[in-house]
């Protein structure tokens, strides 16, 4: 089975009105992994829609990037009902897809948004694996260079947006978990950003 067939053959793609693939720039340095599409995002067919869309836009505007500097997507590509957590089964069945547009788009970082797309990459793809793997409060901002699926990636996990929206207190930490981003991405960098990586290549 393709990818697309794996995750048609999965329930939760016969209750949802759309397949959520991604969007952004397919040639983004920095690649955004999100958890699972909400309502909006499962409307109107596009990731990060929604509420947490909203705030991760903000999020990205307070250290200078835009959609266009990054592409999203999600661990699945429909929405659970009522927006429940993902199931392993569902997670081994629309990761293949995740995988390919990895492969696509090769980006030099993945910032993974929340425990279960940080659990996923750590587990090196192996759903079995996540549960054993730490979670996003004690893994935020740190860091490390994996190989992937045969690509060499910076994995930086990150506070998922909808997070942030409940506890703001993150804003400050998020922040300073982007400026990583920013510097490990240093080739994409713009304006400002850009000044800082002559300054902290040499970190890297
Ligand atoms: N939360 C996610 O993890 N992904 C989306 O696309 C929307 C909200």
């Amino acid at each position: 089975m393709d990818e697309i067939e794996l995750v048609k053959s999965t329930e939760i793609f016969k209750n949802c009105k759309n397949i959520v693939v991604g969007r952004g720039n397919l040639n983004a340095d920095i690649m955004f992994v999100g958890e699972a599409p909400g309502r909006n995002e499962d409307e109107q067919g596009l990731p990060f829609v929604g509420a947490a869309g909203k705030k991760l836009d903000a999020l990205l505007e307070k250290v200078g990037l835009t959609m266009e500097d990054i592409y999203i997507a999600n661990i699945l590509k429909c929405r659970p009902p009522e927006n429940r957590d993902p199931l392993p089964e569902e997670i081994k069945a629309h990761t293949p897809w995740l995988i390919k547009q990895i492969k696509e788009i090769k980006p030099k970082v993945i910032c993974s948004l929340g425990n279960y797309a940080t659990k996923f990459f750590l587990a090196n793809g192996n759903v079995d694996e996540m549960k054993n793997q730490l979670g996003i409060t004690s893994l935020h901002g740190k860091a490390r260079v994996m190989e992937f699926e045969g690509i060499k990636i910076k994995l930086i996990p990150l506070f998922h947006p909808a997070a942030i929206i409940y506890n703001q207190k993150l804003i400050p930490l998020w922040e300073a978990d982007m400026e990583i981003v920013r510097r490990l991405a240093c080739p994409t960098l713009k304006n400002e950003g850009a000044k800082k990586e002559v300054v902290q290549k040499s970190l890297f």
